[in-house]
C-alpha cells in the first residue's frame, strides 16, 4: 500500500508524530515465535497462555513456625494460658502423621502442612514451652490465623501469564512455579543498520579531520540493543545511487531496516529514490517534528524501511519516536511506547510553533514536589552531548512556542532514567 496519494495532510510540512506512529503500528505484527529455554526468556513476550500445573500450595500449610492447634482449645487463653500437649514435629517436606484431638497440637515450621484436626497457628512468640512435651498458649488465635490454603496462589488449569505477558523476574519465577523449561515466545525481528553519505568516517578507518565520524551506526545499534535486539551493521554507503542500492538490497533482506542521513531533499539525498526503484512503498517522508523532521517510513514485502535523519541527535529521537514502537510490536510487546511522566520545567524553553518539540532534559525527583526536568545542554540536532546526558524528552506539542519556568511538562523517559542517585524512599522507611 502506498499512502502517497491516500494521506492529504502529507504535505510539505508532513504528518504529525501520532498520525506517523499510527502509519507505523498499523502496518506491523509479531514476526513469530519460538521455543526457548527458560533461563534465556527475561525480556521476551509469551507467544502461549501459561497454566498451572497444580494447585500452589498443594494443601493448606503454615505462613509461620509455631503450633497447629485447634482454636477452639484456646478461646480462654488471655483469661488463663492454655496448656497443649505436643503430639508430633511437622517440617517443611514432611507430611503430618497424626489427627489432632482436643487438648493437643503439633509444632509447625513454616512452609509444612497444617494437620488433620487444626484450624489455625499461633506464632512460636506466643507461646512457652514446658516440660513433657507441653506447650503454653496465652494468645487466642481465632481459626484461620497464619494458614495458607491449598490453591490460594494458583489452581490447576488456571491461566496464569496471558500470551502478550513481558517476562520479568517475577514471571520467570512463576514459569519456574509450573514447571516451564521452555517457553514459546516471540522471535526477535531481524535489524539492519546502515549508515550513508560520503563524508563519514568509520570507527575502523584511519582518523582523518576532514570526515565526520560515524556515529549513528553504533547509537541506532545501542538504541536495538537496549530493546534486547542484536542488530546487523552494514557499514557506510558513499552518497552514489548504485552503491547505496546494493547496500539497501541486502538491507531488505531483514525484517527491518534503519538506513540513516541523506533522507532530505538535497541533491545528494538518494536514500529515498532508491528505495522506491527497489520496489519499497513509502508511506510517509516528513513528519512535524523536531529535531526529525525529514524522517520517512516505508514497506516492501515484509521488510520495513525507516529512513532516519543524519544529525545524530534527529537519527536517535525519531528512533524512540518510530523505530522503538515498531520494534517492541515486532516483539510481541502490548506496552509499545515509553512511559511519560509530568515534570516541573527549571528553565524556560523556546519551540517553534507548527513542529512537536523533543527537548533533552535530565530529571530529578522530590518525594514532595515530584520530578523536575531541566535541558541538559545544547539542543542542537547535531549535539549528542546533551543526549548522553538526557533522562528524557520533554514533548512541546506543535502548537506551543514554549514553555516557561514552573510549568509542568510531559517527559518521555528514556533508557537513561530508570535509575536515579538517591533512594529517594523517604524518611520514614
Ligand atoms: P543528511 O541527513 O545526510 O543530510 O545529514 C545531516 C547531517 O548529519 C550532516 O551534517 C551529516 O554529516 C550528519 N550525519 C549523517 N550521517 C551521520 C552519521 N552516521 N553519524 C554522524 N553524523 C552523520
Ligand atoms: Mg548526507
Amino acid at each position: 500500500m502506498n499512502d502517497k496519494t491516500s494521506q492529504p495532510s502529507q504535505q510539505s510540512e508532513g504528518l504529525s508524530v501520532r498520525d506517523a506512529q499510527t502509519s507505523v503500528l498499523s502496518r506491523i505484527a509479531p514476526v513469530g515465535a519460538e521455543e526457548i529455554p527458560l533461563q534465556q526468556a527475561l525480556g521476551r513476550v509469551l507467544a502461549e497462555d501459561i497454566r498451572a500445573n497444580r494447585d500452589l500450595p498443594p494443601y493448606d500449610i503454615s505462613a509461620m513456625d509455631g503450633y497447629a492447634v485447634k482454636s477452639a482449645d484456646i478461646v480462654d487463653a488471655a483469661a488463663a494460658p492454655k496448656l497443649l500437649t505436643v503430639i508430633e514435629d511437622i517440617r517443611a517436606g514432611d507430611m503430618p502423621r497424626l489427627a489432632l484431638q482436643t487438648g493437643q497440637c503439633a509444632r509447625i515450621m513454616t512452609g509444612a502442612p497444617v494437620p488433620a484436626g487444626a484450624d489455625t497457628v499461633v506464632r512460636v512468640e506466643d507461646t512457652q514451652a514446658r516440660p513433657g512435651d507441653q506447650v503454653e498458649i496465652s494468645v487466642p488465635t481465632p481459626a484461620a490465623t497464619d494458614i495458607r490454603v491449598r490453591g490460594e496462589n494458583m489452581r490447576q488449569g488456571d491461566v496464569v501469564l496471558a500470551a502478550g505477558t513481558e517476562i520479568q523476574p517475577g514471571s520467570v519465577g512463576v514459569l519456574a512455579t509450573v514447571k516451564r523449561a521452555m517457553v514459546k515466545v516471540y522471535r526477535k525481528p531481524r535489524v539492519a543498520i546502515l549508515s550513508s553519505g560520503d563524508e563519514l568516517e568509520a570507527l575502523s578507518d584511519p582518523f582523518n579531520p576532514d570526515k565526520i565520524p560515524d556515529a549513528n551506526s553504533y547509537t541506532l545499534m545501542a538504541q536495538a540493543q537496549a530493546l534486547g535486539i542484536t542488530p546487523a551493521c552494514l557499514g557506510i554507503a558513499r552518497d552514489d545511487p548504485d552503491e547505496l542500492a546494493g547496500y539497501l538490497r541486502q538491507g531488505l533482506e531483514y525484517d527491518v531496516l534503519l538506513v540513516s542521513g541523506g533522507t532530505s531533499v538535497g541533491v545528494h539525498d538518494h536514500v529515498r529514490p532508491t528505495l522506491e526503484k527497489l520496489g519499497v512503498s513509502m508511506h510517509f517522508w516528513r513528519v512535524r517534528m523536531r529535531p526529525g523532521h525529514p524522517v520517512a517510513f516505508g514497506s516492501s514485502g515484509r521488510a520495513f524501511v525507516f529512513c532516519l535523519p543524519g544529525n545524530p541527535v534527529s537519527s536517535m529521537v525519531c528512533f524512540e519516536q518510530f523505530v522503538l514502537p515498531a520494534l517492541r510490536r515486532l516483539c510481541g510487546h502490548q506496552r509499545l511506547f515509553r512511559r511519560m511522566i509530568p515534570a516541573r520545567l527549571t528553565r524556560p524553553v523556546k519551540s517553534r510553533a507548527g513542529r512537536a518539540e523533543f527537548v533533552r532534559v535530565t530529571l530529578a525527583y522530590d518525594l514532595d514536589g515530584g520530578y523536575t526536568a531541566t535541558p541538559a545542554g545544547a539542543q542542537s540536532s547535531g549535539d549528542l552531548l546533551a543526549m548522553a546526558r538526557a533522562d528524557g524528552l520533554l514533548v512541546v506539542p506543535a502548537a506551543s512556542k514554549g514553555v516557561s519556568v514552573g510549568e509542568t511538562v510531559p517527559v518521555q523517559l528514556l533508557e537513561a532514567s530508570a535509575y536515579q542517585d538517591e533512594p529517594g524512599l523517604g524518611e520514614e522507611v
